[in-house]
């Protein structure tokens, strides 16, 4: 098959969700509709639908420190599905924003009963921010929740979101029965089997013998949505190209209701891996020769050697183990003699891949997050990976004053490899500069290898600001370090960063000084 052909049956995604709302129990079922694995159960033996991620979660927090982001890869109908693990709980992080700049599209997880949840509107706003499509998976609707217009309603109301059901639940939140698919008019009846160890039965069935069977939550469910459909939830794909309305389903991952929906969502819908912009602004065509970009580098996965990995998305060409590439950064051939395809316990080395698909580099203690990989001429070199709006914060001094050179040496590395963000100020000078993060596990690590790798322990402690926004105008600077509650520190880039105790601090500056301009930060770069 040729490369284009490849590409054009990858399909890379990544699931966002706050904690709970059944991702790793949705990945299993996708992985079992998927054929990847027969048996739910048989992933990981013992009883209970425990995902594969979470395992592997757990795995890496027994070890303590390393956080995990890698990719599943499953085939359906013909193509090939890379579902990206975006870390969660304590696990949540820069990672798991960057995961978003390797996938071609999301699918936006909400439990029935709670709707946006605060996790999963910060990722929802990095997926607005780089354009990506988003398709959103109601789940848990087994369960009593709430009413699924009341959902659709917030979508539009909170996060400007047209949802465009593609399949409506028939048979409230608690009671669920099956589905209306939307562009055929039917029903699709599921069927519960036994702990949802195999994939649901569905039947299909006209509206008639629905009506005739399903009674009045048919009658309401076909009612419900020609409401959502009179106000804009009428399906147009180029809507969902365009990230501003998103296909709707509603399902039980626990159940595996509505899973094969999305997987078919998926194949027909999703986009496919698309030409990169290089960091000169020209697209890399698909079939160029091998190129990818490293989003997430990770230490001692495997507890019996402590390694580095590190894990790219192939962006054009044909991936071999074994070829020599260059990284583009420091201009030095990398060989890839290890490359795996990593995922839960498993390591499975990869021969070949392809645009859209991840590999993991095993002993790439000289690759960094952002780094480009290419084969062949001319070279070619992505822009690097964005920084994402921070949330915690902390003022790091060298726990040991005399080691105060290896305490320079570490926290510039840290910051280059972007472990976590460096903040300076004047008023807090050179010795004491402040570490930001998206989550508060980036100080763990960061701790960690001062100590280890640096041989200079660090004291971090935390300053109470938990909101930001970029400051444009510098001479605005006073007006934010007077208020009692924030601060102004300035990233590495040169970007003024006002930090404040909280979003009501903020307003209550923004309303004491009506001039002072304050810009959402998102993600740039
Ligand atoms: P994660 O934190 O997002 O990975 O969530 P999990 O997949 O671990 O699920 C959290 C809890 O919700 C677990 O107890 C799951 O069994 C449960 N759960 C997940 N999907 C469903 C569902 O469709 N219906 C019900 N009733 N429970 C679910």
């Amino acid at each position: 098959m040729s490369i284009l052909t490849e590409a054009d049956r990858r399909r890379s995604f990544a699931v966002i969700s706050h904690p709970d709302a059944g991702k790793s129990t949705l990945t299993e079922a996708l992985a079992l509709h998927a054929k990847v694995i027969n048996e739910a159960g048989a992933v990981h033996g013992k009883g209970g639908r425990q995902g594969v991620v979470s395992d592997w979660m757990e795995m890496e927090k027994a070890r303590g420190i390393s956080i995990t982001s890698a990719a599943l890869q499953f085939s359906y109908r013909d193509c090939v599905i890379n579902l990206l693990d975006t870390p969660g709980h304590a696990d949540f992080s820069e990672d798991t924003y960057r995961v978003l700049s390797a996938v071609d599209s999301a699918v936006m997880l909400l439990d029935a009963a709670k709707g946006l949840e605060p996790q999963t509107l910060k990722l929802f706003d990095v997926c607005r921010h780089r354009g990506i499509p988003v398709i959103t998976f109601i789940n848990k609707w087994d369960r009593p929740g709430r009413e699924a217009l009341e959902l659709c309603d917030e979508l539009v109301e909170r996060i400007g979101l047209q949802p465009m059901p593609l399949t409506w639940p028939v048979g409230a939140a608690g009671h669920f029965r099956g589905v209306l698919d939307v562009p055929e008019g039917d029903f699709i009846r599921y069927q519960r089997t036994d702990g949802g160890a195999t994939a649901a039965p569905e039947t299909r069935l006209d509206p008639a013998t629905a009506e005739a069977e399903q009674g009045e939550d048919w009658v309401r469910a076909t009612e419900e949505w020609e409401l959502l459909a009179a106000s804009g939830g009428e399906f147009e794909p180029e809507r969902f190209f365009d990230a501003s309305a998103t296909p709707v389903l509603f399902g039980a991952a626990v159940l595996n209701f509505g899973v094969r929906h999305l997987l078919d969502l998926l194949v027909d819908l999703a986009p496919k891996p698309a030409p990169r912009i290089d960091a000169d602004g020209e697209p890399r065509p698909l079939d160029a020769e091998f190129s990818a970009f490293v989003f997430k580098v990770q230490t001692g996965m495997d507890p019996a050697h402590r390694d580095q990995v590190a894990f790219a998305r192939v962006c054009s060409g044909e991936f071999e183990r074994g070829m020599v590439v260059t990284n583009a950064t420091t201009k030095r051939p990398f060989a890839t003699k290890y490359v795996q395809q990593v995922f839960g316990q498993q390591r499975s080395t990869v021969d070949k891949a392809y645009p859209g698909d991840v590999i993991g580099l095993v002993n790439a203690s000289a690759l960094r997050v952002g780094d480009t990989l290419f084969a062949g001429k001319p070279p070619v070199r992505f822009p690097g990976l964005p920084s994402f709006a921070p949330a915690h914060f902390a003022v790091a001094r060298p726990a040991d004053l005399s080691r105060a050179k290896q305490f320079r040496r570490g926290v510039d590395q840290l910051a280059a490899e972007g472990v976590v963000q460096l903040l300076k100020s004047d008023l807090r000078g050179d010795a004491s500069p402040v570490f930001a993060a998206v989550g508060p596990m980036q100080f763990e690590v960061a701790a960690h290898r001062m100590e280890h790798e640096f041989s200079s322990p660090v004291r971090l402690d935390r300053l109470p600001y938990s909101a930001v926004r970029r400051l444009p105008d510098p001479a605005q600077r006073a007006l934010v370090d007077s208020g009692r509650r924030s601060e102004v520190l300035t990233r590495a880039d040169g970007v003024d960063l006002a930090l404040f105790e909280d979003e009501i601090a903020m307003r209550i500056l923004v309303r004491q000084n009506p001039e002072l301009t304050l810009e959402p930060l998102v993600a740039e770069g």
